[in-house]
C-alpha cells in the first residue's frame, strides 16, 4: 500500500493550490480527482477567462455563519499574493470591473499554472478516481480508492460544494464531515438566478435579454448596485446573482430600475423646460426602450406628455422605477448555480490551519465549508488562502 504524507481529494482550485504548496514544501502529496480533468470549474469560470481574484477582497465580502472565519487566511495569503503568482507565469490580465481580475486570454492558463505548481512540488496526481471509503487510526487515514488502497497521515476534503454537478460535483466533503462528526450546515445554492411566479413571468416575457442598471436590496438590508438582466425563466446579471445569496424562499428584493438619477427631480426639469415631450421619450434617456413599451402595456407608464403628467401619476411611476418590490418564486437551483452556501461548521475548524479541531489530520478548504463569497474573484481567492493556510500546516509538522 502506497503511503503519502497528505492526500488531497479535489483537484479544484483549493486542492491543486495545496497540492502545490504542501508539495513544494517537501511533503508527499497525492491529489485525486473523480473527473478526467483537473480544475474543471476554474476552466468554466469567468466567461472562460477565470475571474481569479478581486483587488477590493475583505472579509466582509464572504457570508458564513462565523464572520470572522475568513479573516486569518485572507490576511495571510492575499490577493496580492495570487496577482504576484500569475504575474510570475507570465499570464497577462485585466481589470473588468469593481476590482474583478479576469486572464486577458483564457482560464486555461490559471489550470495549467496550478498543473506546472503540482509538477514543481512532486505531487502525484490520479483523475478518473474514486474514493470508496476512508478509514481513521493510530497510523493516520487509510483510503480504498477504485482499484488500490493508500494511505497517509494528513487527509484534505477540496471537494467543493454541490453547485454545477454538470462538472462533478459531489456531496463527498460533507459525506466525510459527518463520519467524522462534524456539523454540517444545511446548503442551499448562491450566486443563482431568480424565477418568478407565474403571472409575473408572463408579463415580462417581452423583456428577455433586456439588462438594466440597477441597485438591488435584500429584506436584511444588503445591497448591491450591478446590472439586472431579465431572462425567460426570471431575473439574473451580476445584481441579482448577487443578492440570491442574501434571499431566503418568501422574502422580497427591492429593485431601483434607476439608481443613477433622482427621477422625481429629472421629470420636473424635463418638464420645465420640454412641456409637450411625451413622458415615454424622456423615460427612453434613462431607460431601455423595451422595458418603457412593456411598463407602457402594463398600464404602469401612462400615454402622456410631461405637462399632463400629474403629480399623482408621477409619484406612483417613481415608486414603481425606483422601489419594485418582487418576490421571487425560488431560485434556478444547483443546476446553475455558482456556489454553495452552508457547508462545513467552521466552528469545527481551525481557522489558521483548516483542520478539523476534534480530528487530528483532517483538514477541509475552499467551498466545502461554510464560507461563500460575492461574486467577482472572492471565491477563487477563497480557495487560494484557505488552501495555502493548510499548506502551512501540512509543511510545518
Ligand atoms: P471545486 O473547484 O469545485 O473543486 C472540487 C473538485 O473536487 C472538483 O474537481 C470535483 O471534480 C472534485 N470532487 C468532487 N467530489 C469528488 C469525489 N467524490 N471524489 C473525487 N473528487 C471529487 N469563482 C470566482 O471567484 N470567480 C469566477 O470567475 C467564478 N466563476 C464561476 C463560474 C461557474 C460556472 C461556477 C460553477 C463557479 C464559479 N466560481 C467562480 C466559483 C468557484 O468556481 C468555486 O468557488 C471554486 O471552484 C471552489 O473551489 P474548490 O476547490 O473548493 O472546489
Amino acid at each position: 500500500m502506497e503511503r503519502f504524507d497528505a492526500v488531497i481529494i479535489g483537484a479544484g482550485a483549493a486542492g491543486m493550490f495545496c497540492a502545490a504548496m504542501a508539495g513544494q514544501a517537501g511533503r508527499r502529496v497525492l491529489l485525486l480527482d473523480n473527473g478526467k480533468k483537473p480544475g474543471r470549474k476554474i476552466l468554466m469560470s469567468g466567461g472562460g477567462r477565470c475571474n481569479f481574484t478581486n483587488l477590493y477582497v475583505e472579509p466582509a465580502a464572504y457570508l458564513s455563519q462565523n464572520r470572522h472565519f475568513c479573516k486569518s487566511a485572507l490576511a495571510r495569503y492575499t490577493q496580492w499574493d495570487f496577482i504576484d503568482l500569475v504575474g510570475k507565469h507570465g499570464i497577462a490580465w485585466h481589470e473588468k470591473t469593481l476590482g474583478q481580475l479576469f486572464c486577458d486570454d483564457s482560464a486555461q492558463q490559471i489550470v495549467d499554472m496550478l498543473v506546472a505548481e503540482c509538477e514543481k512540488g512532486g505531487v502525484t496526481t490520479r483523475l478518473r478516481t474514486e474514493v470508496l471509503s476512508v478509514s481513521r487510526d493510530d497510523s493516520g487515514y487509510r483510503l480504498e480508492l477504485n482499484g488500490d488502497t493508500v494511505s497517509a497521515d494528513k487527509l484534505v476534503i477540496a471537494s467543493g460544494g454541490l453547485s454545477m454537478p454538470g462538472l462533478g460535483a459531489t456531496p463527498f466533503g460533507y459525506k466525510i464531515a459527518e463520519q467524522f462528526g462534524l456539523k454540517v450546515l444545511p446548503t442551499r445554492a448562491g450566486l443563482v438566478p431568480f424565477t418568478l411566479h407565474k403571472p409575473l413571468l408572463e408579463q415580462l416575457q417581452t423583456l428577455s435579454g433586456v439588462s438594466v442598471s440597477s441597485t438591488i436590496t435584500a429584506e436584511d438590508g444588503t445591497l448591491f448596485r450591478e446590472n439586472l438582466l431579465f431572462t425567460h425563466r426570471g431575473l439574473s446579471g451580476p445584481a441579482v446573482l448577487q443578492i440570491s445569496s442574501y434571499w431566503q424562499p418568501g422574502e422580497f428584493v427591492t429593485v431601483n430600475l434607476v439608481p443613477d438619477c433622482d427621477l422625481a427631480a429629472f421629470l420636473d426639469e424635463q418638464r420645465a423646460a420640454h412641456p409637450n415631450q411625451s413622458l415615454k421619450n424622456t423615460l427612453a434617456m434613462q431607460l431601455p426602450k423595451r422595458l418603457i413599451e412593456c411598463l407602457q402595456l402594463l398600464g404602469q407608464i401612462p400615454d402622456v406628455t410631461l405637462k399632463q403628467l400629474n403629480v399623482r401619476d408621477q409619484q406612483a411611476l417613481v415608486e414603481t422605477l425606483t422601489n419594485w418590490r418582487v418576490q421571487p418564486n425560488g431560485t434556478e437551483g444547483y443546476r446553475t448555480a455558482e456556489v454553495t452556501l452552508g457547508g462545513v461548521d467552521t466552528d469545527e475548524l481551525s481557522s489558521r490551519t483548516m483542520e478539523a479541531r476534534k480530528v487530528p489530520g483532517l483538514y477541509f478548504i475552499g467551498e466545502v465549508m461554510d464560507v461563500t463569497g460575492w461574486l467577482g474573484g472572492y471565491n477563487f481567492q477563497w480557495a487560494w488562502a484557505s488552501a495555502w493556510a493548510c499548506a502551512q500546516a501540512l509543511a510545518s509538522d
